[in-house]
């Protein structure tokens, strides 16, 4: 898999690092570092609203994953603003930005709030292209055809939330899709040539480590450009926080240790052509029901995982298996 240039070993993915990391995808594009910013435009979600479903999938709570600037009563264009200033003090060097429009479902509304909402995101100076995080079943023939023109403008990315691959766990959570309506969506998206992303949960409840692991040989088989990863957590106020204490022994969290041999073992099955966005998610610990991992913060949790690759001399899809009959 690796190849020697000058001492440095040289992945497929085209660095040294032993991922296809978010980061440098980006620099190999643009040549520089690229920030996300999030926004919460308003959008709602059939899970929520009574279409599919009520109460939402049992671990919902997106206040604990939006940041403190992103609420919908101030526009677009303001959130933008104080995103940009929010990371500025981290990052100095960035100078081109992706809106990230990621709390609830931001294709469910009709097409021409859609297209009003992401043309003042691209509008803002800096702005050079648009993330958007959706659910499955809110993407249409219609909307496809409109992002595909968008996309030939900026860049432009859909993020389906699928979770788990098994429809046992699905219901379980509460989804209120299938994973056959999340594999429509992926292969649509992808075959108009737009970029397609999708996120997986570890540790849902009903589902073993082996199931969990198992599941790589699915999704590496689907035509995605970029995933993301979370462990489980159970946050406060959800329907889920209701069942972990009603049943506690219903729920194999991950300590941090184990998650680290169980995420490097997936890692290495994992189709090597997809760029890795995030490995964990870090809910701040005031919405957190129990210990968590401590005070890790997402950049200490990708250097551990990377020494430990080192450690183990291995890589991103060093035991990946193409499927033949693809
Ligand atoms: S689809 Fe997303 S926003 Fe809707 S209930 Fe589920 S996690 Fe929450």
């Amino acid at each position: 898999m690796a190849i020697s240039q000058k001492d440095k070993k040289v992945y497929q993915w085209g660095h040294d690092r032993r991922f296809n990391a978010y980061s440098n995808y980006f620099r190999s594009i643009y040549g520089a570092r690229v920030q996300k910013v999030s926004i919460d435009a308003g959008f709602t979600c059939p899970n929520r609203d009574g279409t599919k479903g009520s109460g939402g999938c049992t671990y919902c709570n997106n206040d604990a994953f939006n940041p403190s600037y992103c609420v919908p009563e101030k526009s677009v264009s303001q959130q933008i603003e104080e995103g940009i200033i929010f990371h500025k003090w981290r990052y100095s060097e960035t100078v081109s930005y992706l809106a990230y429009f990621q709390a609830y479902s931001n294709t469910y509304a009709p097409l021409d709030t859609m297209r009003k909402l992401y043309e003042e995101a691209l509008n803002y100076p800096g702005v050079i292209g648009l993330i958007i995080g959706t659910r499955p079943d809110c993407i249409d023939e219609g909307k496809l055809v409109y992002l595909k023109e968008l996309s030939k403008r900026c860049y432009l990315a859909v993020e389906y939330g699928i979770e788990s691959c098994y429809n046992k766990t699905l219901k379980r959570i509460n989804r209120g899709h299938s994973f056959e309506d999340a594999v429509w969506a992926i292969e649509r998206t992808s075959a108009l040539g737009i970029n397609t992303g999708a996120h997986f949960i570890f540790g849902l409840p009903g589902e073993t480590r082996e199931e969990m692991v198992n599941q790589v040989a699915v999704i590496s088989e689907l035509p995605l450009k970029t995933i993301k990863f979370h462990q489980l957590q159970i946050i406060k106020g959800t329907t889920m926080e209701k069942e972990f204490q009603n049943n506690p022994g219903d729920f194999e969290l991950f300590t941090w240790e184990e998650y680290l041999d169980f995420f490097i073992s997936f890692l290495e099955r994992l189709n090597p052509v997809f760029v890795v966005e995030r490995f964990t998610g870090e809910a701040p610990p005031r919405f957190l029901t129990g210990e968590g991992w401590g005070k890790k913060r997402t950049d200490q949790i990708v250097n551990l995982i990377e020494k430990r690759l080192e450690e183990l001399d291995t890589c991103q899809g060093r035991l990946y298996e193409p499927n033949p009959k693809r």
